[in-house]
């Protein structure tokens, strides 16, 4: 630009090389530039002018594009909006198709010593839900989810049962190491239900399928593991079963009650004691007479071991995931009571009456109704017959303690 600056030249005046008149000259139009000598300031002050304007532009662009990130990460990953609450009678997702968890397809209907593995003492009921067996004290002991019997095995011996996720959902936790858990390599799977998340549970598993991670979604029917008999308690190879459960997680905090009591080993929040299950049986024959399955339908079925008013100042974790089993006004910030099924699985939740809160006093817990027939041999012991009535069991504070937690029962 210089260069050419520089060898730009006014046009000669016409008769410029005359010496003629200076008037004349002027006359021309030619009489208010400056010197010859002096020309070529012009067209360098333009040029200068156009550089600093376009060194001014460069800079401002510059700024602009520095200010703004170059990848704008708040314009771009955008929270989806909630989709807008659709009123439905169309079944959700997880119900679209309900398959049994292993070849064995008519554990509704066949004899159960055909269906269910028995733990030794050749009664096929210790292999069902329930308080159906009996620990080395001699008091029963709880059996939370259904032992499905191998169908299939090598030559060895061995089972050969596909394992399948028995309806849509994702991955919550493989555990892979079999000696980690009395759940031996187990599997948990979480399905979107009206009433929230709903877990099932595959347990005793010789091998989990690659692709079966944390996260991954899974279809009904789809090979998620192969039956074993893995355990931290060793299962013989003959008595090889599907442990299966399905119920409701009790608290997302549970990871941090867990690790606050320094217990091991660490499952995170898909430890056995913050899954309760509800009898699979039951669950499979509702969805099957019906049809279609409906979770919070099929809890208004379950048979209610206990009525318990608990005094707390917010309302817990599970109701506020599975808000649809609370009932009436919402919580008062002093007691609520819940219905309880046989295995510590809330039912129901409420706030608490005045006549409750009295009965309730300064006690944590105060156990309102018991159905001893739904509690059976009780091998939960979270509520006991004394003779005063129905307390608290041994059991029922540690439960208790991880229903509330962040809050404190004692
Ligand atoms: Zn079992």
């Amino acid at each position: 630009m210089i260069a050419v600056a520089a060898s730009f030249r006014y046009p000669s005046p016409p008769f410029a090389n005359m010496s003629v008149n200076p008037t004349a000259y002027d006359v021309r139009g030619y009489a208010h530039r400056p010197p010859p000598r002096w020309r070529w300031i012009f067209p360098v002050i333009g040029a200068v002018a156009v550089v600093v304007a376009l060194v001014i532009l460069v800079v401002h662009v510059r700024r602009r594009v520095k200010a703004e990130p170059k990848t704008p990460v708040a314009q771009v990953v955008v929270a989806p909006k909630p989709a807008p609450h659709v009123v439905s009678n169309a079944p959700p997702v997880f119900w679209r198709k309900l398959v049994c968890p292993t070849d064995r397809t008519n554990i509704l209907d066949a004899p159960i010593a055909e269906s269910f593995q028995d733990t030794g003492t050749g009664d096929p009921r210790s292999g069902m839900f329930g308080t159906l067996r009996t620990s080395e004290s001699g008091l029963g002991q709880f059996h939370e989810g259904l032992d499905i019997k191998c169908l299939k095995r090598d030559r060895h011996g061995n089972p050969l049962d596909k394992v399948y996720a028995v309806a849509e959902g994702r991955v919550a936790y493989a555990s892979r190491i079999g000696g980690n858990s009395n759940y031996g390599k187990y599997i948990v799977l979480l399905h979107p239900d009206r009433v929230g998340e709903i877990y099932t549970l595959y347990a005793h598993l010789s091998e989990i399928e690659p692709a079966v991670q944390p996260g991954a979604f899974v279809t009904a029917g789809e090979t998620i593991a192969l039956m074993g008999h893995t355990s931290s308690s060793p299962i013989p190879v003959e008595r090889a079963h599907l442990h299966f459960e399905i119920g409701l997680v009790i608290n997302t905090h549970f990871t941090e009650w867990y690790r606050g009591k320094r217990q091991t080993p660490d499952h995170g929040n898909w430890h056995g004691w913050n899954l309760l299950g509800v009898n699979p049986l039951d669950a499979l024959r509702f969805a099957h007479d019906r049809g279609k399955m409906d979770f919070g339908e099929f809890l208004k079925t379950t048979p209610v071991a206990f009525t318990l008013a608990i005094r707390a100042a917010q309302l817990p974790d599970f109701f506020r995931r599975y808000s649809v089993l609370w009932q009436g006004a919402p919580f008062d910030g002093a007691a609520f009571v819940i219905t309880v099924n046989e295995n510590g699985t809330p039912l129901s939740g409420r706030n608490a009456t005045h006549e409750e809160k009295l009965k309730l006093g300064k006690q944590v817990a105060a156990v309102l109704a018991a159905n001893p027939d739904v509690i059976g041999r009780n091998g939960r012991r979270l509520v006991q017959q004394t003779k005063s009535g129905w307390k608290t069991g041994s059991n029922g504070m540690e439960w208790l303690e991880i229903l509330l937690y962040p809050q404190r029962v004692r």
